[in-house]
């Protein structure tokens, strides 16, 4: 079993002072342009993301600090990677796109689990001026169909298994894809494929970083909504001014913490803050291949001396459940600062890690299209379990009500209305690909409206009480109802599918659909097993429904949308409410 033998250097001090100490004045000094004082720039006002993360640590002795240390899935063997490493593997790869003649501005995907050959990839697309898309590797082939169709990449770069299992397939169809870089072991590239590694051996490791306009687009996360498909979210590259402050201020990241972010690199959070805020804060970041597995993770944080360590609900609640011994069984002084993100944390977890690990858990908001941490608990200043705290310095957070021309703001504390930030922050997304109309809807005058309901207190702190719409949270994952049902409807069987998020003790929600057939087809367990079998396959399990459940016919409204809010009231015993509240929100 593991044993990552030489414990990491940690920081020299033994418990750095917070990188602020009282959160009004904070509040009150900070600006963005001060901000972005703290980054270095690229001459005539360019920025690029990973000139931030990698480059301007070159000439300084972050150099030769470990960048990544990479725990692999079986092998107690550590692969630690400098920052220069990383910077050459990166330039290397970015060589190898040139070579290709992929240009700036193309796209470039990754279906990959984590390896460092995921980060240099990220970095060296970004070093090109590329736009870099993550895929999460545990998708079926149908999510990252649609996502290759929507975003059209010149290039997807994955692995040999993921590549033959999951893309072969159907990839001829998409014609944008000009390359497919096959990364990690490669046995046998499969015609049209390209084994990355060796075309990087090949290539130089010397690179010079393009310089992009701040507002140049970066990177492209997609994201569900209610209806419709997915939606890809664009950032620029002066995102990285929000990435870098927030993981000052809302994980406290100081240069040399040993930092764990269990996030998974094909989302969101494990890209701004598994790859580019620690990188641009210059801390060493652990990469553990393997999936959840307590033991496992409990030892990580021991030998490892992890000090900031940025998890999620889901997984604190299944850290819970093997109870406080297997915690206590392992020595987790070097810890500093625990913050969770993605699901509400409840008050239960907050008190869990204060009384099992010492430290409470600090809770944070955002998401996809925010593309930062917009609110959080701060290691300053006193957490309310079960609040996500409240808003970084910098991002101005409130509580609205719809009105007929818009929204209006709520002012008296306690009331209970839509999450809206104002615009402005630099991390914020600038569009959803080729959907202008559905990106404007997002906003109402100065205000974007995250979908989210909250309350705030007579302090200040923000409250989670749920989504205006449909949208599932299931481990972490958000999933689109309307992608699942889709799926559901391929069944010949099947003649309407409504898919509803239930709650769960441990993934937060589960997904459960229930189906109507066809005339003339029967319920049966064979045909239930059929129908979840095939979305499985096409899905992928983090997406498939746990559940699938027969009806004559699913309650529609009068423009014959699935009401499964309805579906859900009915499930869970809820009162029905107003039918006409019950189609779903606006994203
Ligand atoms: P995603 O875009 O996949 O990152 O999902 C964002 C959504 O996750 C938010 O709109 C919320 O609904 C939910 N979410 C994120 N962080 C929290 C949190 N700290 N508490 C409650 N819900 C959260």
């Amino acid at each position: 079993m593991l044993s990552h033998g030489k414990r990491l250097r940690g920081l020299d001090m033994d418990k750095p002072t917070p990188n602020f100490v009282d959160y009004e004045t904070a509040c009150t000094e900070f600006t963005w342009d001060r901000a972005r004082q703290e980054l270095s720039g690229m001459a005539g006002g360019r920025m690029n993301i990973a000139h931030e993360a990698l480059d301007r640590h070159i000439d300084t002795p972050t150099a030769e600090r470990t960048a990544i240390r990479f725990l692999p899935r079986d092998s107690e063997q550590v692969v630690d990677i400098s920052y220069r490493e990383l910077y050459e593997r990166a330039g290397r790869f970015a060589n190898v796109l040139a070579g290709l003649g992929v240009g700036r501005g193309e796209r470039v995907y990754a279906l990959a689990h984590r390896t460092p050959d995921l980060y240099a990839a990220a970095l060296g697309t970004l070093r090109h001026g590329c736009v870099f898309t993550p895929l999460f590797s545990a998708f079926g082939p149908e999510p990252i169909r649609s996502r290759i169709e929507i975003g059209e990449p010149s290039v997807l770069v994955t692995t040999e298994r993921l590549y033959r299992r999951k893309v072969a397939d159907w990839i001829a169809n998409t014609p944008s894809v000009r390359h497919v870089l096959l990364i990690g072991e490669v046995d046998e590239a499969p015609a049209g494929t390209a084994d990355a590694g060796a075309l990087m051996d090949q290539a130089e490791a010397e690179y010079a970083t393009q310089a992009m306009d701040p507002e140049e687009p970066a990177l492209l996360h997609f994201t569900s909504g209610t209806t419709g498909r997915p939606k890809g979210a664009l950032h620029v590259h002066e995102a990285v001014v929000a990435h870098h402050i927030t993981g000052k201020y809302a994980l406290d990241l100081h240069p040399g913490d040993i930092y764990w972010c269990t996030a998974d690199p094909g989302w969101v959070t494990g890209t701004s803050y598994g790859i580019i805020a620690p990188l641009t804060n210059g801390v060493t970041l652990i990469v553990d291949e393997e999936e959840f597995d307590a033991e496992r993770w409990y030892r990580i944080l021991q030998e490892q001396a992890v000090t900031v360590w940025y998890t999620a609900p889901t997984a604190i609640r299944m850290l819970m459940k093997y109870g406080p011994e297997l915690a206590r069984q392992h020595d987790l002084s070097a810890l500093r600062f625990l913050a969770s993100v993605g699901e509400p944390l409840n008050p239960e977890a907050v008190h869990w890690g204060r009384e099992v690990i010492g430290l409470p858990f600090h809770d944070n908001w955002w998401q996809t299209e925010t593309g930062g941490i917009m609110i959080a608990n701060y290691p300053s200043m006193p957490i309310r379990p079960g609040s996500m705290g409240r808003p970084v310095p910098g991002i101005e957070a409130a509580v609205a009500r719809d009105t007929p021309g818009g929204i209006e703001l709520i002012e008296a504390p306690d009331e209970t209305g839509e999450l809206v930030l104002k615009k402005g922050w630099p991390s914020m997304f600038r569009g959803y690909l080729h959907e202008e109309a559905r990106y404007r809807k997002c906003f109402a005058g100065d205000w974007y409206r995250t979908g989210d309901l909250a309350r705030r207190d007579a302090d200040g702190y923000f409250w989670f009480i749920g989504r205006a719409d449909d949208v599932i949270k299931s481990s972490g994952h958000l999933i689109g109802p309307f992608e699942v049902e889709s799926v559901l409807m391929e069944h010949p069987a099947v003649a309407e599918a409504g898919v509803i998020g239930v709650p769960d003790e441990v993934a937060g929600e589960t997904v459960l659909a229930f189906v109507a057939l066809r005339p003339g087809d029967e319920e049966s367990e064979t045909l239930r097993k059929e129908i979840m079998a095939l979305a499985r396959k096409r899905l992928g399990a983090a997406v498939a429904p746990r559940r699938v459940e027969f009806r004559s016919d699913l309650p529609r409204t009068r423009s014959g949308k699935i009401m499964r809010r309805l579906l859900r009231a009915r499930e869970l015993g809820l009162p029905e409410g107003d039918l006409s509240t019950l189609e779903g929100g606006t994203q």
